[in-house]
């Protein structure tokens, strides 16, 4: 069976690797889901996984296969397995547990354990080949209506734990009636988070550098939420002008910004940091104003990673919900198909040359 995979610590070594055909009986407790895989989509993660920045190959191979962001159609399912069947549309959650109390307890995003295991990411194989299987625990079923934009929901779910951890911190303010928002960066990963911050009838500013019109500024707009380049209107104006801001959730992975966000961050508000910023790169930063805005503000900044099963439920009410509010929305997002995992290095070429993609995906 084929799969796109990477050599794990060799730049640039994507190929189309061998994959042996999966069954139910590879698990053996009976709650196995087969998936028939329909499309993965791709995202910077894969594009450092590729450049060799990132990600470990299984025990006992040497490739990693990648695609983290599933699709899928249930081909068969182990004898113990109830409230899935064949036919089904299912998208796999990523991470695996590990061993700490958090992974116990379903938590598996918020394990401290020093290696993670993520499929398609690090040290287990991803979904970008035709079929897999997996524990039902993993599946996320995924209502027929939506089978056009499913494999949205592994990004959605990154943006619904972001924004559900602001509102679970919150509730320290006994009160919290949260107005007005602003989302850095407005790749797909913003406007998701765009869209889950109206889907809760906040006021939504949503900024990134390009200036409009583009579709990323058209799909905000779209929203009923404001477009800011920051290349007209540098963050702290638009803060002045549109803030204060009550909750800011970072989606660039530019260190710089997120620092500026902290500055600009309203009395009381929280910014969630999501970007994965890969370098290492220096920033100057006005330490002093940061930290007295915080204290004298009582400010919250965290950090949020990966996603778990109620994440990727919350994703699919609120892609439902997206749907209702603002049909069509969510396909518009879908910008740059590929057809079949043959064509793997047009799909490394588009995500990381063509500009103007939201999302590049696979579809076999
Ligand atoms: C994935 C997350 C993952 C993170 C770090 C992201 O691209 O969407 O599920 O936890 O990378 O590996
Ligand atoms: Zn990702």
């Amino acid at each position: 069976m084929k799969a796109v995979a990477v050599f794990p610590g060799k730049p640039n070594s994507i190929h189309l690797a061998d994959l042996p055909e999966p069954s139910v009986d590879d698990i053996p407790d009976g709650r196995s889901v087969l998936v028939e895989v329909s499309r993965v989509g791709v995202d910077g993660t894969d594009k450092e996984i590729n450049d060799a920045e990132y990600g470990d190959a299984p025990e006992g191979y040497d490739f990693l296969v990648t695609g983290h962001e599933s699709f899928g159609r249930v081909l068969e399912v182990g004898p113990n397995v109830q409230g899935i069947q064949p036919g089904d549309y299912v998208v796999a959650t990523v991470r695996r547990p590990g061993t700490t109390i958090y992974d116990q307890i379903g938590t598996y995003d918020m394990t401290t354990d020093a290696t993670y295991f993520e499929r398609g990411i690090n040290l287990l194989h991803g979904y970008l080949t035709e079929r897999y299987v997996d524990d039902l625990e993993y599946m996320v079923r995924v209502p027929a209506a939506l089978k056009e934009v499913g494999v949205l929901l592994e990004p959605t779910s990154i943006a619904e734990k972001g924004v559900e951890q602001a509102y679970e911190i919150q509730r320290r303010l006994k009160v919290w009636r949260p107005q007005r928002a602003a989302v850095v960066g407005a790749g797909t990963l913003g406007l998701l988070a765009t869209l889950i911050l109206r889907l809760r009838g906040l006021e939504v500013t949503t900024l990134a550098r390009t200036e409009p019109p583009t579709l990323n500024s058209e799909l905000v707009e779209a929203l009923g939420a404001r477009y800011v380049s920051t290349r007209r209107k540098p963050l702290k104006e638009a803060a002045r002008e549109y803030g204060s801001f009550d909750i800011i959730f970072e989606a660039t992975g530019a260190s710089l910004l997120a620092f500026e966000s902290m500055e600009v961050l309203g009395k009381n508000g929280v910014l969630v940091l999501t970007g994965i910023s890969g370098g290492d790169r220096m920033v100057e930063i006005p330490g002093d104003h940061i930290m007295l805005g915080f204290v004298l503000g009582n400010k919250v900044a965290v950090g949020s990673v990966n996603a778990n099963r109620t994440h990727f439920e919350h994703g699919v009410q609120d892609m439902a919900l997206a749907e209702a509010y603002y049909p069509g929305w969510l396909a518009r997002l879908l910008t740059h198909p590929v057809q079949g995992l043959d064509n793997y290095e047009e799909m490394i070429r588009l995500l990381t040359e063509e500009k103007s993609a939201i999302k590049v995906f696979i579809e076999r």
